[in-house]
């Protein structure tokens, strides 16, 4: 049997095992996936090496810090900065970044193509420099809204894009919209952020957040009449090319979105 793991601090409450281990059912792939807690990026090697995993999903917090540890990394991780994918082939550990494709297809879930996108991404960390260079990459234009400034205009210089102030949303140039901060995250689940009255000014709004399926920005969104795409595409993607990445197989994408919307959903009734 192949082992798969999910490393991070905290893991407990992922839905990663649940998406992945239907995934390899159906594949008729005999492996397992599990949620390992590791409080140093170091350790993600360590285990890897001594338990034989073939394949590592990486999350909060030893997305940048695990670099060093990896023998290589993938062209986009190295741009993105960021790692939530190891391969293991021929004893030597590669990193790579699905997030990207997991907001590039959500976003090829609209009606719009992304080389016609102004895209407002809201936050600059992680999440938001894999939508900033999904969008990029693909001819869309991107401009980043943060809260810090500093950290703002940081991002927008490395990663070739402009910067406003979140204060400034009502004068920003933008048809879509991307949350990629934790505001609306279960159970913060009131919090949006940006005003509902800004909603408006966008004809797509895309949350990064799955949890709760519908934030209160997409709830918002849809209220105006605005097209929605919830953080659900991009898990469900971003996992679906790890397991293509780990495996040289196409995943099963609908089941896997089905798992994971069906238990998102019984877990609020
Ligand atoms: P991060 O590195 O901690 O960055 C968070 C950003 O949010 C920062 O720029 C921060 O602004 C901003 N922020 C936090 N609290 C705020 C507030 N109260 N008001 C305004 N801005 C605030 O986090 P990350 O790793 O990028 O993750 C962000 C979100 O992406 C997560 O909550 C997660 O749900 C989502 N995500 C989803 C997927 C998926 O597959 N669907 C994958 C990865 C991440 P400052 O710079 O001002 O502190």
């Amino acid at each position: 049997m192949k082992r798969y793991a999910l490393f991070g601090d905290p893991v407990a409450h992922s839905m990663s095992p649940l998406m992945m281990n239907a995934a390899f059912r159906v594949m008729d792939i005999s492996a397992r996936y599990q949620a390992v807690r590791v409080s140093e990026a170091s350790d993600i090697i360590r285990l890897m090496r001594s338990l034989h995993i073939e394949g590592a999903s990486v999350t909060i917090p030893h997305k940048v810090s695990v670099i060093e540890f990896l023998d290589e990394i993938s062209e986009s991780a190295h741009e993105i900065g960021a790692v939530n994918t190891v391969i293991e082939k021929s004893g030597r550990l590669r990193g790579e970044n699905t997030d990207w494709i997991g907001v590039k297809r959500a976003l090829e879930e609209s009606s719009a193509p992304i080389e016609r996108m102004r895209c407002a991404v809201v936050g600059a960390g992680g999440a938001s420099r894999a939508a900033i260079y999904a969008v990029r990459k693909n001819g869309g234009k991107a401009i980043v809204l943060n809260r810090t400034r500093e950290r703002g205009e940081r991002l927008a210089r490395q990663m070739g894009c402009e910067y406003a102030s979140l204060n400034d949303i009502a004068s920003v140039d933008a048809d879509c919209l991307i949350n990629a901060t934790p505001l609306g995250m279960w159970p913060d689940t009131g919090s949006s952020p940006v005003d509902r009255s800004m909603v408006y000014r966008f004809t797509l709004v895309m949350d990064t957040i799955y949890n709760p399926l519908m934030t209160k920005l997409l709830t918002d969104a849809e209220y105006a009449g605005v097209q929605i795409i919830s953080g659900l595409s991009m898990f469900v993607h971003q996992g679906a090319e790890q397991l293509r990445i780990w495996t040289g197989k196409e995943p099963p994408v609908d089941l896997m979105r089905k798992k994971v919307r069906e238990h998102l959903e019984n877990e609020r009734n």
